[in-house]
């Protein structure tokens, strides 16, 4: 039987709509990554991270008009959540605005050893499933950990990690949550989910200085920081509150994505935080039928853009519908299937950022000025 083609594929997802505007996901440009081999068929739906839930039955849509076709053995489509993101983004300008000249907030916090920030170049492309999977795989390998969610433009801790209700308090310390061993504490379970998006950048600089220091964290070794996706003003001004010991960047394999990543690593070099690393997610693709890796969108873009930006890479996840079940499910990866090659894949990426981190410690004396 003859394979299904890019084409042919293309064609067919012309007769999926996208319900709110009445036309094609095709010709609303939200069809990405397509990837056609072997009668496997992979690509990526792009979101608006609200509409998420709402346009899952276009995700399954798609998934069967592409299943229909002659020559097709398999489909999977992800969604992913595209969100307002760098200078762009509606909260950035009051969140600037707000910003205080000084660098402030950057003297080191009790208790908490080393903080890492988890950023990338826009949204969708599974920063916070890196971020949590990374805290809870820090966890596994002894670590005390803390899990601090400060991506105003979709916090995903309470979804991934299964919290719910308002933090604990006494009026002036809050209590973090837990879940598997670790500490967290997200900016979902401080604001309200209905604030309308121009207060939230203002608020979010507030709301981190109260999760870094008003939150009784206890001793924590190694502190996450899932970022608001993005290279603008606002997480600029982010960066500069936490004390970060440093930065990963999430990224995919997507040379779009990539240029995103370079700018997201010149944010940090302007503000002297050492960059880690660069990750790189969905990365591949494993057929769960026959098994068979895929290479999905520009495989191996991060790892040579790293060697071209002389900066670490600390590994790779693929792209596999298990990733994204267990995390949207409450039950990242790393705690479902601890024996799976993915979750080792965290542990891997985990020990080379506590690898990065003493390095670094070891080379770059603390320079302070009076
Ligand atoms: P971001 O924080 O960058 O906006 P998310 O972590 O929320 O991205 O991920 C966006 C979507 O992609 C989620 O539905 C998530 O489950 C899914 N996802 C993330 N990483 C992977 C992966 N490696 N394989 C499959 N799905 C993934």
């Amino acid at each position: 039987m003859a394979r299904v083609t890019e084409d042919e594929v293309r064609a067919a997802l012309t007769s999926v709509l996208e319900p709110q505007s009445g036309k094609s996901i095709i010709a609303l440009d939200m069809v990405e990554g397509l990837v056609v081999k072997d009668g496997n068929v992979g690509f990526a739906l792009e979101v608006p991270a609200e509409r998420g839930a709402a346009l899952e039955p276009v995700r399954q849509a798609a998934e069967e008009t592409v299943k229909a076709l002659a020559g097709v053995l398999s489909v999977t489509a992800v969604m992913t959540a595209h969100k307002p993101a760098g200078s762009g983004a509606p909260a950035a300008k009051p969140a600037a605005a707000a910003a205080p000249k000084e660098k402030a907030g950057t003297d080191d916090i009790p208790g908490i050893g080393s903080i890492v920030a988890v950023a990338s170049g826009k949204g969708g492309v599974g920063k916070s499933t890196t971020s949590v999977n990374i805290a809870l795989a820090l966890a596994g390998l002894g670590k005390r950990v803390a899990l601090l969610d400060a991506d105003i433009y979709g916090p995903s801790a309470p979804r991934l990690l299964g919290l719910s209700g308002k933090p604990e308090t006494d009026g002036k310390k809050l209590w973090p949550k837990e879940a598997f061993g670790i500490k967290a504490m997200s900016i979902g379970l401080l604001i309200e989910e209905d604030q309308p998006m121009v207060w939230r950048g203002p608020m979010v600089q507030s709301a981190l200085e109260q999760m870094l220091r008003q939150v009784e964290w206890g001793e924590i070794d190694v502190m996450i920081i899932d970022m608001p996706p993005g290279t603008g003003d606002a997480q600029l001004t982010l960066t500069q509150r936490a004390p970060l010991a440093g930065a990963v960047i999430v990224s995919t394999p997507q040379d779009l994505s990539l240029i995103d990543a370079r700018k997201g690593l010149n944010m940090f070099r302007k503000v002297d935080v050492p960059i880690l690393g660069i990750i790189e997610n969905m990365s591949y693709f494993i057929c769960p039928h026959c098994n068979e890796r895929t290479d999905v969108f520009s495989h191996g873009g991060a790892r040579d853009e790293a060697t071209k930006l002389d900066v670490p890479f600390l590994g790779e996840i693929p792209l596999d519908i298990r990733i994204r079940e267990t995390s949207d499910g409450g039950h990242p990866i790393v705690v479902a299937e601890p024996e799976s090659s993915f979750a080792q894949s965290y542990r891997e990426i985990a020990q080379a950022i506590l690898d990065s981190v003493a390095d670094n410690q070891r080379q770059a004396p603390k320079i302070v000025i009076q």
